[in-house]
């Protein structure tokens, strides 16, 4: 793959957090040849739209990184859309890439797949053995679906698809939306806006005891290249950094980045959602990949960015 740069590669969902850090990545090394398209140029949950586009241009190469995302709060309040966009997103993705000659595709989830009680750090064999947390279960099943699809067209067609599956993601291009976006992004958002403000205090959610592990985009991303290149396996692999947090110290952290000098409230009538998710990500270290951003260095890049990119 890497010596391939001028190969042809869709990169579907390059606007978003995950698609617009692998653009960068590929970018950097030295890959010429990208096929992008937007939201409004291609819808993905539209079958014959996304035929005609693979029929026309053939790529070579397939990142599948569309999705519809979201916090707890989002997958909590639209499970519909989140079930029901991201199997045709995925479905008619995998499917046209698979008839119009695609070498190769990486398909992107998320460590939500796993079992609400599944044992830490989660391995990759612990899919499926064990009910998932109702907060994103509609998300999960989807993304479960995604891999065994893949796995399914590699067995029945010998073709190679493959899966990675992401930790908690964050860094530039997130959703900073107030209350449909993840943790992170939600808590620089409303740690900025008290500061400019001088407010005193911020709501945080939950209980603050829930732990999550985060991983900057860029190594998410990074690792992506690198498992184009060495990874042809049936399993999907755990892409984590290792770095895990009470949702109390990612909150004083952002505070202290962010430069917000006021007191935390937990509001205890939010949900606190899984208890613990840190994934096992020692398979893809075996193969010879490690994360190389810190989390506060991620997090002073990523209020950098927000402060350049959002409007305030
Ligand atoms: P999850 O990892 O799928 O549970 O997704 P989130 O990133 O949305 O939430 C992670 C944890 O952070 C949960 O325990 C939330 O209750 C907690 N949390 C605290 N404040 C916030 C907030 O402002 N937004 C979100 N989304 N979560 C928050």
């Amino acid at each position: 793959f890497t010596s391939e740069k001028s190969a042809k590669i869709f990169i579907a969902g390059h606007k978003g957090l995950v698609g617009s850090a692998i653009v960068r990545k590929l970018h950097q090394n030295g890959f010429k040849n990208l096929v992008l398209r937007s939201h409004s140029e291609l819808d993905l949950t539209r079958q014959s739209d996304v035929e005609s586009f693979f029929s026309k241009e053939k790529p070579q190469f397939v990142i599948l990184a569309a999705a519809k995302v979201g916090g707890i709060h989002a997958n909590n309040t639209y499970p519909a859309e989140f079930i029901s966009i991201n199997l045709q997103i995925q479905t008619n993705v995998i499917h046209s890439s698979y008839i119009n000659g695609v070498k190769k595709i990486l398909f992107l989830g998320s460590s939500c797949i796993y079992p609400k009680l599944a044992p830490q750090p989660i391995l990759e064999n612990a899919l499926l053995t064990g009910p998932l947390e109702p907060t994103n279960e509609w998300y999960a099943i989807a993304k479960i679906a995604g891999i065994k699809m893949c796995q399914a067209y590699r067995l029945q067609y010998n073709w190679d698809a493959i899966s990675g599956m992401p930790t908690n993601l964050y860094g530039p291009n997130d959703n900073f939306h107030p209350e449909n976006s993840h943790v992170l992004p939600a808590l620089m958002r409303r740690f900025h806006k008290a500061k400019i403000e001088n407010a005193k205090k911020v709501v945080v959610w939950g209980s603050g005891s829930p732990l999550r592990e985060f991983l900057h985009v860029d190594d998410l991303a990074d690792a992506v290249i690198f498992m184009m290149e060495k990874y042809s396996g049936l399993e999907h692999v755990n892409v984590g950094s290792g770095i895990e947090v009470t949702i109390k110290e990612l909150a004083e952290l952002v505070k202290e980045v962010v430069g917000f000098e006021g007191d935390l409230v937990w509001d205890s009538t939010k949900p606190d959602g899984t208890p613990r998710k840190l994934m096992d990500s020692s398979k893809l270290a075996a193969l010879g990949w490690v994360p190389k951003i810190s989390l506060r260095d991620g997090l002073v890049d990523t209020y950098k960015w927000y402060l350049e990119n959002v409007k305030q």
